[in-house]
């Protein structure tokens, strides 16, 4: 099948759109890229991973300087150029939504800045973005829809305040409010929370659930759990706002736990991070047979392809887990399907990684799942305690851990918690994917002192050959 000269439009440039339209292009598709902002990058480079990430590097910083008064080391309280702190993470994107603008000219994408609808299933209608001359329609052979996600909004506490921010707004960073009230325990809320913590504001956190990042295994988070409480002023578990109003001087919240009364407290700030929900609903699909299901993502095959044979859809509105690197993943697993190459999403793992400090990363099979799904595992962890590399950093607040298949011992999934630990994950995804057995990471040299040898202790330590730690098997 060639695909020379097809006319491929892509909707949405984030890290689902944008490497699917550059990589098109250069397989010989007549590629159009439609976005509303002047250059591609989605949430992720405009109001997702990247801001967050930069404004999350600046608060580990200060949080190591206060470390370092421990060590001898006094830098004095921070002060905070909120102006610069901004034109900082500003920077940081500006730099890479601006490479990514020249990188769409090198592949010879046709960059439409504008909204894009179906008008039919080979055409889209396209409101242009204010000042751009985007033309009114795109006709398509192919298309690819990664429009992304968007904040869920609680109806009850839509109060149109603005001291109510979503994550959007929060990374503005238009002031550091005093407090600050989070509501809801998962990515978003402890990354954010973290970040304005460090800034100085006190931060409350309310989660629904019995525990913060639900899903995760608890070992993992309750070593973050332990640091968190020194630098939120309240984590509050089983709990969720009941209602809210802006009373001028701030937002006073109804909060409900699961015993008691309902408490008042006011905030001076708010942040709802609940969740997020595929953009789905605003594309007309209804003039296509594409198929979206009861939360709204796009249905999708193996290769993307939705039921409209030729378009297909990729990242957080074809799916969880809402992640970057996911999204980029299956755009290469639409456009070699476009391509007729016998494309599909196979992948054994999509790791994740929580930026709060310490980080908490995994890949593969959680102990969480395992117990759910009833699928017996052996599990070797090995805690920073007894890591060189983590002691001379101060921070032996982290623990790696293996989930192996018995009798076979392969590598079905590795948690690890602990400063870094996001940069240590991927030879845990690399040992997944390859099929390794605990004992190839054993015998894998490893440079010392690094953190990265605490995946190769886990190993060892399952076999009771840890020089550093005497480990214990656990079924
Ligand atoms: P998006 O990045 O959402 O891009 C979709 C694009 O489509 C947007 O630019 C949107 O404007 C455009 N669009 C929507 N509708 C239309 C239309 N009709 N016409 C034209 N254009 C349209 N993930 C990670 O892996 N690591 C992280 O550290 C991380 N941090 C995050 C931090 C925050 C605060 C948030 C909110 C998210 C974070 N994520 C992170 C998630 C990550 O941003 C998403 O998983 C990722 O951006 C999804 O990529 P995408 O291409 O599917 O969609
Ligand atoms: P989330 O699903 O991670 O967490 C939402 C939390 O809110 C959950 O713990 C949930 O139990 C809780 N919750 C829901 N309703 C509530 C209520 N009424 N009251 C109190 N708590 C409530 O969602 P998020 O933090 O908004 O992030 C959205 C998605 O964005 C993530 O799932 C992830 O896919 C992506 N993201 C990834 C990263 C990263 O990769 N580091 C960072 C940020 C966001």
């Amino acid at each position: 099948m060639t695909t020379d000269g097809a006319r491929l439009a892509v909707i949405g440039g984030g890290p689902g759109g944008y490497p699917a339209a550059f990589l098109a292009a250069d397989m010989g598709m007549q590629v159009t890229l439609i976005d509303e902002e002047p250059n591609p990058g989605g949430v992720c480079l405009y109001r997702g991973c990247i801001p967050s990430k930069a404004l999350l590097h600046v608060a580990a910083l200060i949080e190591e300087a206060e470390l370092a008064k421990d060590w001898g080391v006094a830098f004095g309280e921070p002060t905070i150029d909120l102006d610069r702190l901004r034109g900082f993470k500003q920077g940081v994107v500006d730099r890479l939504t601006g490479g990514l603008g020249q990188l769409s000219g090198q592949h010879k994408v046709d960059y439409v800045q504008g909204r894009a609808t179906f008008l039919d299933a080979h055409t889209l209608s396209i409101a242009p973005a204010e000042g751009s001359d985007a033309p009114p329609t795109v006709e398509f052979d192919h298309a690819i829809i990664a429009t992304g996600s968007a904040p869920t909004r609680i109806p009850a506490l839509d109060i149109g305040s603005p001291r109510v921010l979503d994550s959007t707004s929060a990374l503005e960073l238009e002031r550091v409010p005093e407090t600050l009230l989070v509501v809801g325990g998962g990515y978003i809320g402890l990354e954010l929370g973290s970040v304005y913590a460090a800034l100085g504001s006190r931060v409350t956190v309310v989660e629904m659930t019995g525990g913060l990042l639900p899903g995760v295994d608890r070992d993992l988070v309750r070593q973050l759990q332990r640091r968190l409480r020194r630098s939120f002023a309240a984590i509050r578990l089983e709990t969720t706002v009941l209602g809210m109003e802006d009373t001028g001087e701030g937002v006073r919240a109804r909060i409900a736990g699961n015993e008691g009364e309902p408490e008042e407290h006011v905030f001076d700030q708010v942040l709802i991070a609940v969740g997020r929900r595929p953009n789905s609903d605003a594309l007309g699909l209804e003039r296509t047979d594409v198929q979206v299901d009861a939360r709204g993502f796009i249905e999708a095959d193996a290769q993307r392809r939705t039921a409209e044979p030729h378009i297909f859809a990729v990242g957080d509105v074809a799916g969880e887990p809402m992640l970057a690197h996911k999204a980029s993943h299956e755009a290469t697993v639409a456009v070699d399907a476009i391509a007729g190459k016998a494309a599909a999403w196979a992948e054994r793992t999509v790791p994740a990684v929580i930026y709060t400090d310490p980080e908490i990363a995994w890949a593969g099979l959680t102990e969480t799942d395992a117990t759910d799904q009833r699928i017996e595992v052996e599990v070797s962890t090995m805690p920073w305690a007894a890591s060189g590399r983590a002691t001379t950093l101060g921070r032996n607040d982290g623990a790696t851990k293996l989930v192996l298949e018995p009798h076979t011992h392969r590598v079905l999934g590795v948690g690890i918690v602990g400063a870094g630990a996001g940069e240590l994950i991927s030879e845990a995804v690399l040992a997944i994917e390859m099929g390794a057995v605990a004992q190839d990471l054993e015998l894998t040299i490893h440079p010392h002192p690094t953190l990265s040898e605490t995946l190769m202790h886990a190993a060892a330590a399952f076999y009771g050959r840890s020089p550093d730690y005497i480990g214990r098997r656990r079924r």
